[in-house]
């Protein structure tokens, strides 16, 4: 009898110490440069699973110039890149007389760079917890916030121990995270190294689903009645480059009259010396695999020539092709360029991302068409119900997804 009562006090202890998470929890997944198609490829049974009683979509399309900062801070901000202040990878301020690389701890870890609100702001903001193993943005004290857990981004952690370190901010005890983060670089790696019809990339895209297959069993151990949403995305696809494309401004222009700010295939730059409309008219008259745009002439579904950061010249290499000077080239050797890039139009479906969702915010099995990745910030603030900031997307626009 004793025994018995001493069953039912752990029993009831165990309820009370550990009640299943009644908010609303959503897990935001980032393969960089997991090209939409590439599900096709190989048997992916751990994406098939969530796929089956979840959403996917054709593609999910990126925001111009289809590179990585741009859009991971768009997916998180709702905002294209002339709102969102990241318009490039690399870029220049003339009011800050600041450049930004990734590779630049102090330009990524400046808030000065980052306009709008990310989501875990979103989500503190409204009392809630949010835990970003790794984002764009996630280093910097945006609106002088930060997500409750953060890092500063290193490539080297083991992929295993990022998922092991975001399901423990979610499925703990004592203040669970509402709103958590994973990233993931090795996709893009392999499809930029060896091109995306390699069959490293097809390896790349195995390692994939079984780190999902991974993050699902190790959830259903740490807490077999998850409710977490899951929603799997990447900034961008990939397109395969080769020596055969190449596009030397040294045919057009004299180099040494341009500043280049940020790199192939969205090539942006100034004029060091005063012949702005010669530039214009010798790289206009030859247009050839490329297109060129005065910055006031870039189009408008671009978003982005309303951003004092973006120069005065814009040129946009057409698929495949890599756009840069004659000494460039040279350095680089023969081989080069090979492999994979984007940076391409976003109209350019080998530009599209991933999308798949999961959980019960979201309806089964429901195939979206293409859509831009400027909405989920909406749909995440609806997901944990909370206010989103003012922000591009429009959330009507896919809410088929939701239940
Ligand atoms: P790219 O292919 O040039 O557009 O950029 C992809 C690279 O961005 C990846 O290989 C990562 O190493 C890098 N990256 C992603 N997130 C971060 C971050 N938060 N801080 C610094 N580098 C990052
Ligand atoms: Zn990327
Ligand atoms: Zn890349």
């Amino acid at each position: 009898m004793r025994k018995y009562y001493f069953f039912l006090a752990v029993l009831f202890a165990s309820c009370v110490t550990k009640p299943s998470n009644q908010n609303p929890q959503l897990l935001l997944i980032s393969f960089d440069g997991f090209r939409a198609d590439y599900l096709s490829k190989t048997d992916t049974p751990n994406f098939d699973r969530l796929i089956e009683d979840g959403v996917t979509a054709e593609g999910l399309i990126p925001i111009f110039p289809t590179k990585t900062f741009p859009n991971h801070y768009a997916i998180v901000t709702g905002l294209y890149p002339e709102n969102n202040g990241l318009v490039g990878n690399n870029m220049y301020d003339p009011e800050m007389d600041a450049r930004y690389t990734m590779s630049d701890r102090s330009a990524v870890e400046n808030p000065d760079w980052y306009l709008g609100e990310p989501i875990w702001n979103t989500v503190e903001k409204a009392g809630k917890k949010a835990g970003s193993m790794f984002w764009v943005g996630s280093e910097a004290p945006i609106q002088n916030m930060r997500p409750t857990h953060w890092k500063t981004y290193d490539g080297r952690m083991p992929d295993e121990d990022r998922i092991d370190t975001v399901l423990t901010w979610m499925t703990r005890d004592k203040d669970p995270v509402d709103f958590g983060t994973v990233y993931f670089s090795f996709v893009d790696s392999r499809g930029h190294r060896y091109g995306p019809d390699s069959d490293e990339v097809v390896k790349a895209i195995q390692k994939a689903d079984s780190l999902v297959g991974y993050l699902i069993d190790e959830l259903t151990k740490l807490d077999p009645e998850s409710k977490i949403n899951i929603m799997i995305v990447s900034d961008h696809g990939m397109s395969e480059v080769s020596t055969g494309r190449k596009i030397v401004l040294d045919e057009y222009i004299d180099p040494g009259d341009i500043n280049i700010i940020s790199y192939s295939p969205a090539l942006m730059f100034n004029a060091v010396n005063d012949n702005e409309e010669e530039l214009y008219n010798a790289l206009k008259s030859s247009e050839n695999h490329y297109k060129v745009y005065r910055k006031s002439d870039i189009p408008d579904r671009y978003h982005l020539k309303n951003s004092h950061r973006v120069p005065e010249f814009l040129m946009v290499a057409e698929d495949g092709y890599t756009i840069n000077t004659l000494e460039y080239f040279e350095r680089r050797g023969q081989d080069y360029p090979n492999g994979g890039a984007h940076g391409f139009d976003n109209n350019n479906k080998k530009m599209d991302g991933l999308f798949i969702a999961h959980g019960p915010a979201f309806n089964n099995g429901i195939k979206m068409e293409r859509f831009e990745n400027i909405h989920l910030y909406g749909v995440m603030a609806k997901i944990l119900k909370i206010k989103p900031a003012p922000n591009d997307g429009n959330p009507e626009s896919v809410k088929k997804m939701l239940r």
